[in-house]
């Protein structure tokens, strides 16, 4: 399906070329909120974020200050003038949200997960107005993502952003969560239009992480970042270990380099395209050298056919695969690269093979 979404700069006005959004994981108490927001103000961040309602993973965890809290936005976004964020997971939050003036929504990563959630949360879309940022699934589905984005989508809501908050792993990594980046850029390619933000708090899970990762999607060309900021992060009641304060939040904002998908600068422009002339000229060899490999495979089929044999021989393809990562190994080139380079090229071998036979028995 056809999305057409409005570019992040139409619904938001951002500072920085990148748009941030900062703020506590959960709105604590008044001053919490307050003061941590003041300090978003003076680092010019552009949305000021904080739970209202904790979707905790085991019961008895904080589990968010609910209404109570949402009477506190107002002062607050009358303070700072920033737009506010808040995470709805039903129907009802999306109802109170409204009512309490959140100027930006977004579904959290268990709640994508749910079809049925996410239907009702849009039924409960239509006829609004507000931008809505869908977070990725907890799991590494991107038809899931998309999925929840169409819903919203369908709804009628134009604004709408997609949140890459990293998925669910059982082993312990480095990262809280496994970033695994190209899902993110699947979605980009598919759907360029979409703003991509970027949540490296949840990504890493360790605020020692968060510059590498916010650098890393700035590489990338995301629009955005949503980054965990806390007055006093050691006291905090929801993801202590992962929230920065404002002073380092402000370190981590200006050390970042925000990156262009083009130059201007001539030199760059002469040189980029002298190599990519290279790498056309290298690309068509190896599409010729693919051919031609393709054609020794396809007289191999013959000759299987005539003698009985199977067109996969397990014996021919361990030694494929294992003499391939031995070269790659001397051509300083990753192992699995070009095993993943190999097993695409056997299995269309295979396959050419498989129709080799089939047209030669039909002919007979
Ligand atoms: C959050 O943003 O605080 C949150 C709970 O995020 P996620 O849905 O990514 O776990
Ligand atoms: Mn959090």
């Amino acid at each position: 399906m056809e999305m057409k979404v409005n570019p992040l700069n139409n619904w938001v006005k951002t500072s920085r070329k990148v748009l941030v959004i900062g703020g506590p994981c959960s709105v604590e108490t008044p001053e919490q909120f307050l003061s941590t927001a003041i300090e978003m103000k003076k680092l010019n961040v552009d949305i000021l974020r904080g739970g209202i309602w904790k979707p905790r993973t085991r019961p008895g965890g904080f589990e968010g200050k609910g209404i109570e809290a949402l009477k506190w936005i107002k002062d607050v976004k009358q303070a700072t003038g920033l737009p506010f964020a808040t995470e709805v997971g039903s129907p009802e939050h999306v109802e109170l949200a409204l009512k309490y003036e959140v100027d930006v929504l977004w579904i959290g990563a268990r709640t994508t997960v749910n079809p049925f959630t996410m239907q009702h949360i849009a039924d409960a879309l239509k006829g609004v107005d507000v931008p809505v940022m869908v977070k990725n699934p907890v799991n590494p589905d991107l038809a899931l993502w998309i999925g929840g984005i169409e819903r919203i989508y369908n709804a009628g809501i134009k604004n709408i952003g997609a949140i890459h908050r990293g998925f669910t792993a059982f082993e312990k990594a480095k990262y809280r969560n496994l970033p695994n980046w190209q899902i993110a850029m699947e979605l980009k390619r598919q759907f360029p239009d979409l703003p991509l933000i970027c949540d490296p708090s949840h990504i890493a899970g360790d605020r020692a992480y968060i510059e590498e990762v916010c650098q890393r999607a700035m590489d990338l060309d995301y629009d955005g970042l949503m980054i965990e900021s806390h007055i006093n992060p050691a006291v905090a009641l929801s993801d202590a270990s992962q929230q920065v304060t404002p002073e380092s939040l402000g370190l981590i904002l200006n050390n970042l380099i925000i990156k262009s998908e083009t130059s201007t600068n001539a030199e760059f422009i002469s040189q980029l395209e002298k190599l990519r002339t290279q790498i056309d000229k290298l690309d068509k060899e190896l599409v010729e050298v693919l051919s031609a490999r393709m054609n020794l495979a396809d007289k191999i089929g013959e000759y299987k056919k005539d003698n009985n044999v199977t067109t996969f021989q397990q014996g021919r393809w361990d030694e494929i695969y294992n003499t391939r990562r031995e070269w790659a190994g001397k051509m300083n080139l990753n192992a699995d690269f070009v095993s993943e380079v190999f097993k695409s090229v056997h299995s269309e071998s295979v396959r050419r093979q498989e129709e080799v036979i089939t047209n030669l028995s039909e002919k007979v």
